[in-house]
């Protein structure tokens, strides 16, 4: 430590917090090793199907109109596809968010008389209003004669017994990688195969979705690469690696991304169409630092984790337990804590840190919401970040961090101005 406490100390950081994040950063050498290993394994397979597919300078150029021919969309999608270990995959900004790719895979696939089930718990709140377990919209899936089914995680695992004999009566499976915004574990890329090939062995015909959000470069991986069919997930989160502007990703089967991007766009035209102005440059840059942006967000969570726990909050995952999203979840006494906390995330921002924030009725969510993000991209949450519905009990889900450096200075901003 040396001169950084010293110089921490002379920059208003307060000698508690300067302990706290030094004790925790020597627990978790190891911890952090792993994460630059999966970073390195990742960002070599980026780098070879950079290398592969040739890109060059003109890739990055823009289009306009129909984009008929857009190579540097279409050479994005190749790249994405074998990044993620499947057939196909579509990379589109037209794509506006996560949400977005999640309902365009399931309203695409999804048709009158179906069975959609979903084994990982109620799905995350923005999705419940276009299945229609929540909400009234017309083209809900329910009022599209879509019916829908839920089995809870057993412990922090699929029930998979339980799907397998479920999914003898569904044509579509869905599958929540992340925790979301609910006091869960995420799944890793194993577990998930093991429920994909034991309901395969029973239901081969069945679609298996994954909603693979806040999941991606976190392990070497992806549900694509383990049997899932289709998988879905936003750029202004992990893949776009903190540089995406906008848009959103769906990989996997050829003919499933193709009858996706049908619904993206129209019928018959598909991924033909669809033009972007302002070049790709920011989509290519964002993918090749896309897993050494979240090996940080990961060292970040983790020291999150490992000072909140130190002062005896309840966390999860605990600060050493193997990742599998970025998301830490950290609980809180009260409601003030948790406000307290979130305000001083916001203030730890490089965007807003002179921003108070507030809670409010976000669309989508069924509890008022208070949001710390002071992001370059609006509402990037690989940028660092906390969510809290202000709900009992009182849980801050924070993620996100280009740097590490961001990151560490954050946590000692935060421990400051809570006077631990
Ligand atoms: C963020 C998220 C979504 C939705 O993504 P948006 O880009 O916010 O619409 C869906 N599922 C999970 C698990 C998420 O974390």
């Amino acid at each position: 430590m040396g001169w950084q406490s010293e110089f921490l100390k002379g920059n208003q950081y307060s000698q508690a917090a300067i302990e706290l994040v030094d004790e925790a950063e020597q627990q978790l050498k190891d911890v952090f090793k792993h994460f630059e290993g999966i970073a390195l394994f990742n960002q070599n397979k980026l780098l070879n199907a950079f290398i592969e597919n040739k890109v060059a300078t003109r890739h990055f150029a823009s289009s306009t109109g129909y984009g008929y021919a857009d190579e540097g969309r279409d050479t994005l999608d190749r790249i994405f596809a074998e990044v993620m270990g499947s057939e196909d995959a579509i990379v589109r900004p037209q794509i506006a968010s996560g949400t977005h790719a999640i309902a365009l895979c399931l309203t695409a696939l999804l048709k009158q008389g179906d069975t959609l089930l979903c084994v990982t718990g109620a799905p995350y709140d923005t999705i419940r209003d276009t299945i229609g377990i929540t909400g009234d919209s017309p083209l809900s899936l329910k009022n599209m004669g879509v019916t829908y089914k839920q089995l809870e995680l057993k412990g922090s695992l699929i029930d998979i017994e339980q799907a397998v004999e479920a999914s003898k009566n569904a044509g579509f499976i869905y599958i929540q990688r992340s925790r979301g915004y609910d006091w869960r574990d995420s799944l890793s890329v194993e577990h998930i195969q093991k429920c994909v090939e034991a309901i395969k062995a029973v239901n081969r015909g069945c679609i298996v979705f994954v909603d693979n959000c806040y999941g991606e470069f976190v392990d070497k991986q992806e549900p694509t690469e383990v049997g899932a069919d289709i998988i879905a997930g936003s750029l202004i989160k992990n893949p776009g690696g903190g540089i995406a502007p906008t848009g959103g990703y769906i990989a996997g089967r050829a003919h499933l991304v193709d009858i996706a991007a049908q619904r993206l766009t129209a019928p018959g035209i598909g991924r033909e169409v669809g033009s972007y102005a302002f070049g790709y440059t920011a989509y290519y840059q964002g993918l090749f630092l896309a897993p050494h942006v979240v090996a940080q967000s990961l060292k970040g969570a983790a020291l999150f984790a490992g000072v909140f726990e130190s002062l005896g909050h309840e966390t999860s995952p605990k600060s050493t337990e193997l990742r599998n999203d970025i998301i830490q979840a950290i609980q809180f006494s009260s409601e003030e804590n948790l406000v307290d906390f979130c305000r001083a995330v916001q203030a730890a921002s490089p965007v807003d840190g002179h921003v108070v924030p507030f809670a409010w009725d976000m669309p989508g969510y069924q509890h008022q919401v208070i949001m710390a993000s002071g992001a370059f991209i609006s509402g990037s949450s690989i940028e660092l970040s906390a969510d809290a519905p202000i709900k009992q009990p009182y849980i801050a889900y924070v993620q996100g961090g280009l740097t590490y450096e961001h990151a560490k200075l954050a946590v000692l901003k935060v421990l400051t101005s809570l006077r631990v």
